[in-house]
């Protein structure tokens, strides 16, 4: 199996496939932002570090219709790509492992899977689910420009696909996915708030997203090229970003933070050796020293909403 489809290079965009600069961090709105790297020249395009609530964005952001042309050329639409892991299961189980803590006694479960292609991860979750914890049944909310579905043969488990997130009601959810997805989104402030709005009290929020920029500045200082994969990733989010957003963000609600780390490897040893364990080396201390290690590659968060009375 393939690794991820967003392992592609990146794409140098002109000046009619770009909006102009925004001078407001798409996140927090706030304009104290610094250039941290270069993403392109001529039309120039900076990654901009925001000192506020710390994510990085790319300083002007791709036109839908850029998207859509990057997307149709340089996304392998072949079975083998339609999910980012070698071994979806194992992101299954991971994901699983903080929802059984909490929710154990819980019959009906809703998984609210945004961006997750055919809805192989919350699938796998699903039947877990019923297999393991008796649950009766488990709706799934696919919620991706992929149209494809999962095709199950378990009658307890029923997958719906909506087109638009604002659609999925309010406090309803017991978990909600966004895995490798948040860093793809233009307009990413929204959509984060409606994707806490809709957790029910007691559901957790599972985010993967890459974490970069520091091995980019230390590869650019000495010579070599990291691929940021602009226009697929346009922000990048570490772990100081994701400690306090909830807050920044003014969702309604509390939020607690299960855990936040280096993301878990995305690649297997037995799929592709090398890089597998160059990501494990890198993210080792990002265990240890979270917000002050910078190298890890990708960071992953667990935030619980709290089930005291909103
Ligand atoms: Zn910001």
């Amino acid at each position: 199996m393939k690794t991820s489809v967003f392992h592609r290079k990146t794409l140098h965009l002109n000046e009619h496939q770009l909006f102009p600069p925004d001078n407001n961090c798409p996140f927090c709105l706030s304009t104290n932002r610094e250039a941290a790297a270069v993403l392109q020249k001529e039309p120039d395009v900076y990654i901009l570090a925001c000192k506020n609530c710390y994510a990085a964005s790319a300083s002007r952001m791709p036109t839908q219709e850029a998207l859509i042309e990057y997307y149709r050329n340089f996304y392998d639409n072949d079975e083998d790509t339609k999910v980012t892991f070698d071994n979806p299961e194992r992101l299954a189980l991971h994901i699983l492992s903080y929802y059984n803590d909490i929710n154990a006694d819980e019959k009906n479960v809703q998984i609210l899977d945004f961006g997750g292609g055919d809805s192989t991860i919350s699938a796998i979750m699903a039947e877990r689910m019923i297999a393991q914890d008796n649950k009766k049944e488990v709706y799934i909310t696919v919620i991706d420009y992929n149209t494809d579905i999962k095709k199950l043969n378990n009658q307890r488990i029923k997958i719906n696909r909506v087109n638009d997130l604002f659609e999925a009601p309010d406090n309803t959810y017991t978990i909600v996915i966004a895995s490798a997805i948040i860093e793809h989104i233009p307009k990413p402030r929204e959509i984060l708030i409606k994707l806490f709005n809709v957790l029910e009290r007691g559901a957790i929020f599972y985010a993967r997203t890459p974490y970069i920029l520091p091995l980019l500045k230390l590869s650019n200082s000495i010579g070599l090229h990291l691929d940021f994969a602009y226009p697929a990733h346009l922000h990048d989010l570490g772990a100081r970003f994701w400690k306090g957003l909830t807050q920044r963000l003014s969702c309604k609600g509390e939020f607690k933070i299960l855990r936040s780390t280096p993301s878990i490897t995305e690649t297997s040893f037995r799929e592709h050796f090398f890089r597998t364990l160059a990501a494990y080396t890198l993210k080792v201390p990002g265990y240890i020293f979270k917000e002050t290690y910078g190298f890890t590659g990708g960071w992953e968060i667990f935030i619980k909403k709290n089930n005291s009375p909103i």
